[in-house]
């Protein structure tokens, strides 16, 4: 998990909250759009996210965890 500069926005759509972390953004958009939000930025290599939003990325990911285990066998 990266730190975010001071200013840099939410990359989530609709949203103006300041950003606290900076996740991969695959990963990012995969748990999130499952979560019904989308990006300002499509193509960054880097997704920003405000508190609210990166629990609901941790929320998601952990249930991507659980398939991937099962799935990688791991
Ligand atoms: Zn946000």
């Amino acid at each position: 998990m990266g730190k975010v500069k001071q200013g840099t926005i939410c990359s989530v759509r609709g949203c103006d909250e300041k950003a606290t972390r900076s996740v991969s953004a695959d990963k990012a958009r995969e748990a999130l759009q499952g979560a019904g939000a989308s990006f300002e930025e499509d193509r960054a290599r880097r997704i920003y996210l405000c508190q609210k939003h990166y629990k609901v990325y941790k929320k998601q990911t952990k249930k991507d965890k659980k398939v991937e285990k099962w799935r990688y066998g791991a």
